[in-house]
């Protein structure tokens, strides 16, 4: 349990005193939640999200297009286990045509690697918005209204066993709610018809600002490792979870 809560803390910079116990092992990578998916999608499935993407990439339904330098469709494999979503792109994310690229995006990654995620390997990381909102405003109602449609397209693709919603405005969109973060966290919702388990946490980017609350993020990272792993059956199984 300690390995796991110091990487994160450490990465995400928090500090942390370990007591010394040179056999200890603390210095080995976190284990894997989920497998690293490595097969191919059925042919029928990956048409679809390559026209999913050409679809985003061409897309005119909102303003945003005059303004974005390309859209960002989503990044990780097509069958991970794991869904992370966002709010919208940002600058760095709207140049490199990829989410969570900028500063957010580094804690994202370590946070997601304390408990054995990684983009490349077994969680796919979507927004709502595939543009960006100009000076990273808040996104409005009809560019959602516009843009989701992908996201659910996106979720539909994927059959996530469990959902990461990060930040207010990912949260309420999914759940259609308009209730705070902090009420909203803490649980375990369910999403669409087939019920997928969907926890919800703060933003990086509100972390980066208001890093009193990482160790909450922390606690959220560790409950919905702990859905999932209930889900397929292995609580417990690393002797590593608290
Ligand atoms: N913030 C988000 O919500 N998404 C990104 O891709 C980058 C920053």
């Amino acid at each position: 349990m300690d390995t796991w809560r110091n990487q994160y803390l450490e990465a995400i910079g928090i500090d942390v005193w370990v007591r010394r116990r040179p056999d200890s092992g603390s210095s080995r990578s976190p284990a894997p939640v989920a497998q690293a998916v490595s097969e191919p999608v059925s042919g029928d499935v990956a048409a679809r999200w390559e026209a999913l993407r050409t679809e985003v990439l061409g897309c005119t339904q909102c303003s945003l297009h005059k303004t974005r330098t390309q859209g960002v469709v989503g990044v990780g494999p097509q069958r991970a286990d794991w869904m992370v979503i966002g709010e919208a792109p940002g600058a760095d994310e709207d140049r490199k045509g990829e989410p969570f690229v900028g500063r957010a995006g580094q804690l994202l990654d370590a946070m997601l690697r304390a408990i054995g995620l990684d983009r490349r390997a077994n969680v796919y990381i979507a927004n709502v918005l595939k543009s960006r909102p100009p000076n990273n405003r808040d996104p409005k109602p009809e560019e959602v209204a516009a843009c989701l449609p992908y996201l659910m397209r996106q979720i539909a693709l994927l059959q996530p066993r469990v959902m990461l919603a990060v930040g207010r405005i990912a949260a309420q969109n999914l759940l259609s709610t308009d209730m705070s973060l902090s009420r909203l966290r803490g649980k375990v919702h369910h999403f669409g018809e087939l019920n997928t388990p969907l926890i919800v946490t703060y933003h990086p980017a509100y972390l980066l600002r208001t890093p009193a609350d990482k160790r909450k993020a922390w606690e959220d990272l560790k409950f919905a490792r702990s859905v999932f792993l209930q889900l397929t059956d292995r609580v417990g199984a690393d002797g590593d979870f608290s």
